[in-house]
């Protein structure tokens, strides 16, 4: 008599079977964490609604209703390729900038902080307001798409440039990905919490409630007291000197361990 295991053995998950199951729902979560927050999750609803009323009519033999819908979904997955290209192209660019395939990126942390806080300097010791985020491990690219996208090394110049007041993208934030500037003139979500300081307006509200959605670092020069103050996770440190800010940048929470 052959013995149960070796009947019924085919049953039992390998290691491959488990590795793969593993894998497979790893990749289903971040599909679907990336589509959360993207027209896409919408249209999914719907897709779902027509493959049911698909169903309905293969169950009833609507046959005109079937023929259509097939070559609703026969054509539809070119369609959504065209329709999706946005989601696509900033999904496939995410997995470029992810934590495993950016070790491989080279970047000069020191630099980049040095330029950020001479700017920052600069911009308190003439009162200009101004607000810069640091991208860490959770990207911004989805909120760099509120403002304006720029390509530029981090430069105390550059960005000193960009807060000086009637310029075009002095209103709203700056985003620093790495050594790059991607965004200026950006909208930040406002904290929803009540902050203690009723002196603080809608700025510092902006730089909390980024740095309670994201791990960003997020540097505010305020116009009406030139103090300078940093907001990371949900709070705010308030009127910080160029050493502390210096610290803030290159100690242990800085911006270094993000890409490593
Ligand atoms: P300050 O101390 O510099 O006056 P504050 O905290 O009092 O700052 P406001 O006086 O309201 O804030 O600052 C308004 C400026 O803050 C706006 O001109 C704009 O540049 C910036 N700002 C306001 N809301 C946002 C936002 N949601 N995202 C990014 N920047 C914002
Ligand atoms: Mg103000």
């Amino acid at each position: 008599m052959t013995s149960f295991l070796e009947r019924f053995g085919f049953l039992l998950p390998g290691l491959k079977d488990l590795i793969q199951i593993l894998l497979v729902a790893v990749a289903a979560y971040y599909v679907l964490r990336l589509l959360a927050r993207t027209r896409a999750i919408q249209m999914l609803v719907g897709l779902l609604l027509l493959i049911a009323v698909y169903f309905v009519a293969r169950i009833l033999d609507l046959d005109l209703i079937r023929y259509l819908l097939e070559k609703v979904f026969q054509y539809g997955a070119f369609a959504a390729l065209v329709v999706f290209q946005p989601e696509l192209r900033a999904a496939l660019a995410r997995l470029g900038q992810s934590r495993m395939l950016s070790f491989f990126k080279r970047l000069q942390p020191s630099e980049v902080a040095d330029e950020i806080v001479e700017a920052v300097e600069r911009l308190a010791r003439a009162k200009i307001g101004a607000i810069i985020a640091l991208e860490r491990q959770v990207s911004l690219e989805e909120y760099a798409a509120t403002g304006t996208r720029i390509q530029a090394s981090v430069s105390a110049d550059i960005i000193v440039s960009i807060f000086l007041p009637y310029g075009p993208l002095h209103d709203g934030a700056v985003l620093v990905s790495g050594d790059t500037l991607i965004a200026a003139g950006v909208i930040l979500p406002l904290t929803q919490y009540p902050i203690a300081n009723k002196a603080l307006g809608t700025r510092h509200r902006a730089a909390l409630g980024l740095s309670e959605e994201t791990d960003a670092i997020v540097i505010v020069v305020s116009e009406e007291t030139a103090k300078i103050s940093i907001a990371h996770r949900g709070r705010l440190e308030e009127g910080v000197s160029p050493e502390r800010l210096r610290a803030a940048l290159s100690g242990p929470t800085a911006i270094e361990p993000a890409r490593t």
